[in-house]
């Protein structure tokens, strides 16, 4: 068994974000009841990249307010003067940083989920410093060991922070994982928490479209949920 799952079926003129978002929340519920946690331990990214903007106004009048994109000058047109407005937005990169925006991504973003190398360790490090905001970072496992996917491999991953809080005084909050995907997601999930535990880290973003509700059952706190909220992406 994969963790493919069937995704809305509306057309995109018609699809209704707030019906797709109350039915990622019920499901998110659910899911936490089973496994015997509180929904409130576990936070809704809405991955918005590539939607067009009244999907994102539709989102915004739901409440949603935390939201996931994984192109920094992407996220600045969609979300730089939006901040201005809504002062509670919580961003997070999820997608690959290179090191010349890192000082970009850390003015912007909230949470910065693909920290994978010590090269962007050092450059996010410095620029917090110069910029001024403590971004909270997540440090990405590529628990499938993967050639295409970034991330910090699962038994390097270790090291891999013990280094960065030495060298850089860079404490990570977490980790995030993009399991395989072809394979069942479960066994990466629980290869995440175990890393998580070692390193007393509490976050762990993962879980997508497709898996969502199995990520919620091992323990994820935040799930990106982007077509199941917004349809399929163009
Ligand atoms: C696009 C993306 C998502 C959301 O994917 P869906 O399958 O549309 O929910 C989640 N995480 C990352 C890292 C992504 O790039």
């Amino acid at each position: 068994m994969t963790c493919m799952s069937p995704t809305p079926s509306e057309t995109p003129e018609r699809f209704d974000v707030a019906a797709a978002r109350a039915r990622v929340l019920r499901s998110v519920a659910d899911a936490a009841k089973a496994a015997g946690r509180s929904s409130s331990d576990i936070s809704l990214v809405a991955v918005s990249k590539v939607q067009p903007d009244f999907r994102i106004e539709a989102m915004l009048d739901t409440g949603q307010r935390t939201f996931g994109e994984n192109r920094v000058q992407e996220a600045y047109e969609r979300w730089e003067s939006r901040r201005l407005e809504y002062v509670d937005l919580q961003l997070h990169l999820i997608g690959p940083l290179q090191t010349n925006k890192a000082k970009d991504a850390v003015a912007l973003f909230d949470v910065i989920e693909t920290l994978d190398r010590l090269k962007l360790a050092r450059a996010l490090a410095d620029a917090r410093l110069a910029v001024g905001r403590d971004v909270r970072v997540l440090v990405q496992v590529n628990t499938g060991e993967e050639a295409q996917k970034s991330g910090v491999g699962p038994r390097e991953a270790d090291a891999f922070i013990e280094t960065i809080r030495k060298e850089f005084g860079l404490e990570p909050v977490g980790l995030m994982c993009i399991p395989p995907q072809d394979e069942p997601c479960g066994p990466h999930f629980a290869l995440l928490v175990q890393i998580a535990r070692r390193q007393g880290l509490a976050t762990l973003s993962m879980g997508m479209s497709s898996d969502f509700e199995t990520a919620v059952r091992f323990g994820a706190t935040h799930v990106r949920v982007g077509s199941a909220l917004f349809g399929e992406r163009r």
